[in-house]
């Protein structure tokens, strides 16, 4: 039923039954601690941890140098097959929370920590087909449809192309025999192509000239990489759409998949996103497999997504180019879906990763007449956006705050929400980088470190006065 372990996994933490969650006999490792007790690497946490009585990894292990990364990365290849759990690879993290912190995040994945995973598990087959699918922005991407073969445990039958280029560097015809790989969950790649077995009787693939579900004549881009289908009521671009529209990233509505959607869209309830919030129980009556409380859940479920936070809604649209970090980027920026809507191209473009093209696309896209009546609709189907809360004020913008010591008035916690509120950071240590060192009762080491390096040092009611916390 389940693709893989962590789907199963997955599956299993969702289920709306707890004892169906509790039947599945899951069992985990704890990795991180977010509060923070004093660590200061990630090793102390994981200490702490088991101190605790938290089932920690009993593999992991500290790498000094590049090479014992490499070594570990090795053994433990060697071991997979011994553990009871599977594995895909390894999670190497920089130790020192610090340095960690300091590296920062791109979009939610942490620059201090990488998943190394283990080559490719692979597999030998044949491309019975090269079909073209049509995605949500009218994009064409070749797929393999491969004689079914199993990779790893699971058996696949599609391999993705990405674009016509792939299949050139490949050399690829339809009939190969090819070498499949497959890397954790995401779909299966062609490693290469296996020449020496061709029969004669392979064809070669060409992309098609129109659209192979509407029949719209194909563009291509002035690079030559990217066929699309120009038609932006291309049934296929119409799903495509509604998925991202209601996917994890966007308006995440629990229990409406592509199957649903499809049912929605073949019997006539759905032509575009706004219309999911429309829907009433006695539409879904009549669909095959709806039961009355299946219906009644999903109604629920959508309605209770009604409220969106900006970022989410700006990712939803769908704007070419607009992923999920560039539509919090803009939410930040511009507070309010009319000021993203009046922004000018040179606006846009002065923010930090959106360039000439982003900038274009979004603002095409807020001028175009189909787009503001779906706006339109979106507000009268009830859809409401919340706009993110403005900083109240910089005023401790770029300043480092350390904390020692134990404060009498406030927790720490709070302490460095206020800090980061009024737009400082907060390190854990000090260094000739920190403004002020916050000396709290009993305090530590840091303390002795900030006289040396002369960092301003404050007491916590110095410290109350600037965030203006009055105990
Ligand atoms: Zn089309």
């Amino acid at each position: 039923e389940y693709a893989n372990p962590r789907n199963v996994a997955a599956g299993s933490v969702r289920q709306l039954d707890p004892r169906i969650t509790a039947s599945r006999r899951l069992d985990s490792f704890a990795y991180d601690l977010v509060t923070s007790l004093g660590q200061k690497t990630h090793e102390e946490k994981h200490n702490i941890l088991k101190s605790f009585g938290f089932k920690v990894n009993s593999y992991s292990r500290r790498c000094r140098t590049l090479e014992e990364v490499f070594d570990f990365h090795k053994y433990c290849q060697k071991i997979r097959q011994e553990l009871p759990y599977e594995i895909d690879g390894v999670v190497v993290i920089v130790n020192p929370i610090d340095i960690f912190e300091k590296l920062g995040v791109v979009g939610k994945a942490p620059r201090g920590a990488i998943a190394y995973k283990f080559p490719l598990k692979q597999a030998e087959t044949v491309v019975e087909d090269i079909k073209v699918q049509v995605g949500r922005t009218g994009a064409l991407t070749p797929v393999a449809y491969l004689r079914p073969v199993r990779i790893g445990g699971v058996v696949v039958s599609r391999a993705t192309l990405h674009n016509e280029d792939e299949i050139k560097r490949l050399g690829l015809k339809i009939g190969d025999t090819v070498i499949v790989g497959r890397a954790g969950d995401v779909i299966p790649d062609i490693v290469k192509v296996l020449p020496e077995l061709r029969t004669g009787r392979e064809k070669k693939f060409k992309m098609p000239k129109r659209c192979p579900v509407c029949g719209a004549e194909i563009k291509k881009d002035p690079d030559g990489a990217i066929y699309s289908c120009p038609n932006p009521d291309c049934p296929a671009r119409k799903h495509r759409y509604l998925y991202h529209f209601i996917s994890k990233g966007a308006f995440d509505i629990e229990g409406l998949g592509p199957k649903i959607v499809d049912q929605l869209v073949e019997n006539g309830l759905v032509a575009d996103p706004a219309d999911f919030f429309s829907l009433k129980e006695g539409d879904l009556a009549g669909l095959e497999r709806f039961a009355e409380k299946s219906a009644n859940n999903l109604i629920k479920a959508i309605q209770s997504r009604k409220e969106i936070s900006l970022d989410r809604l700006i990712y939803a649209l769908g704007i070419d180019n607009v992923g999920e970090e560039t539509a919090r980027e803009l939410a930040k920026r511009f507070g309010s879906l009319e000021n993203l809507a009046g922004a000018s191209s040179s606006a846009l473009e002065k923010i930090e990763d959106i360039g000439p093209v982003v900038a274009k696309s979004i603002y095409n896209w807020f001028r175009e007449k189909r787009n503001i009546d779906f706006l339109d609709k979106l507000k009268r189907a009830g859809v409401k956006i919340k706009n993110p809360k403005k900083p109240s004020s910089q005023k401790l913008s770029g300043r480092v705050f350390v904390l020692t010591g134990k404060m009498k008035n406030i927790t720490r916690e709070k302490a460095k929400e206020e800090i980061r509120k009024l737009g400082g950071k907060v390190s854990e240590s000090v260094s000739n980088k920190t403004d002020f060192l916050v000396v709290g009762e009993n305090p530590g080491s840091k303390h002795e470190k900030a006289k040396k390096l002369k960092v301003k040092t404050i007491s916590e009611e110095e410290f109350l006065k600037i965030i203006k916390i009055n105990s």
